[in-house]
């Protein structure tokens, strides 16, 4: 068996003890004879495994009580459409920061349900910068403001967290949640796609202040409804059990190394190796502004676009995959969440600088 070093945005890779302990427990999961695949969701041999991973992500996060965790469907592309669907809550305006490409699709779908002020662009540069916090034309009156920890695509990092007083804060945190510690209580609304650091798509995760459920949109559908899916324990109709119990042997694979602070750690480790290595060539470029480059996501560009293709040939004969960046930015992408190993990143850095000496 060979494994690659995978860099793909997502689905990603995971955590290899993650997956040799499914393995371990695929065909018989705890002397129940069956896998949890196969388990009624209802049982109480999936309802503890449902209600473990719940509470190893609060101790990770730690959430505070008056929040609610649900594990849902839809992807976070679902959630672009429930936020403003269940927190609206009879208001009609709402703000968005805009800071690259999955902003602008959260941004887009609002739109369907509510008049959506968008406070601050980076659209201008292409997107490699966050507008500085005190140019931001913020409605007191807005039902929420919504924005994006991490661009995927662009590579752009928040790493402050944007005060907006009353107005309940929205984060989509799909490309860096678990990375490093945060303040929940800081949040209206935490939603993630698990397809990068949680587990296998298919599972979307949302964190939610108790006050702001319960006043849903009209014709909002159950299985979006916030307070619905608290009421049922996120069990209003059948979860996504696998993704379910493989997210909670990531929570507890996190907890072994230590929880998020130590992650943060190793996070911080890999990135500047990265960067440094690209920023000390004259080859390769990263076109983010220093302050806002991502931990997770590290797109760069070769100073000879001709030659791309043979970088993205010769890395996967080295066992390096899915480095191709997206088609809005350009040349490579490398995606390092929590499960790519250190020795990953070590083995792109060789890789980029013997390439740069054989190719420039
Ligand atoms: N937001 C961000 C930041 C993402 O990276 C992605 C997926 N790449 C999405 C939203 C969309 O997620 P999903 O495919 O789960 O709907």
């Amino acid at each position: 068996m060979t494994r690659v070093y995978n860099f793909s945005a997502g689905p990603a890779v995971l955590p290899e003890p993650v997956l040799e302990r499914a393995r371990a427990e695929m065909l018989d999961w705890n002397g129940t004879g069956m896998s949890v695949m196969e388990m009624s969701h209802r049982g109480k041999a999936f309802v503890s495994i449902a209600a473990q991973a719940e509470q190893d992500l609060r101790d990770l996060l730690k959430v505070p009580d008056n929040y609610k965790v649900l594990f849902l469907q839809g992807g976070a592309s679902g959630q672009f459409a429930a936020v403003p669907m269940n927190l609206l809550r009879g208001k009609k305006q709402v703000d968005y920061v805009n800071t690259g490409s999955w902003s602008k699709k959260a941004i887009s779908e609002a739109k369907k349900y509510a008049d959506v002020n968008v406070v601050a662009t980076s659209e201008a540069d292409n997107f490699t910068h966050i507008p500085a916090f005190d140019s931001w034309q913020c409605n007191g009156e807005a039902a929420y403001l919504h924005y994006t920890p991490n661009e995927t695509i662009g590579g752009v990092e928040f790493h402050w967290v944007p005060e907006t007083g009353d107005v309940p804060l929205v984060a989509d945190m799909s490309s860096n949640i678990l990375s490093r510690p945060i303040d929940v209580s800081r949040y209206g609304v935490i939603y993630a796609g698990a397809q990068k650091n949680i587990g296998p798509a298919g599972l979307t995760l949302v964190i939610v202040r108790d006050d702001l459920i319960g006043n849903p949109m009209p014709g909002l559908p159950s299985i979006l409804d916030y307070k619905i899916q608290a009421d049922a324990d996120s069990m209003s109709n059948t979860p996504p059990t696998y993704g379910w119990y493989l997210a909670g042997l990531v929570f507890q694979w996190l907890k072994e190394l230590g929880g998020l602070e130590a992650m943060e750690q190793i996070n911080r480790r890999k990135a500047e190796k990265l960067y440094t290595a690209i920023d000390n060539s004259a080859f390769y470029h990263n076109p983010v502004e220093v302050s806002a480059r991502s931990l997770m996501n590290v797109p760069f560009t070769l100073a000879d676009a001709e030659l791309d293709g043979l970088f993205l040939k010769e890395a996967e004969q080295a066992g390096l995959t899915t480095l191709k960046g997206h088609r809005s930015v350009g040349g490579m992408r490398a995606s390092i969440y929590n499960a790519m190993p250190e020795a990953g990143v070590d083995a792109l850095v060789e890789f980029m600088v013997d390439f740069e000496q054989r190719k420039a």
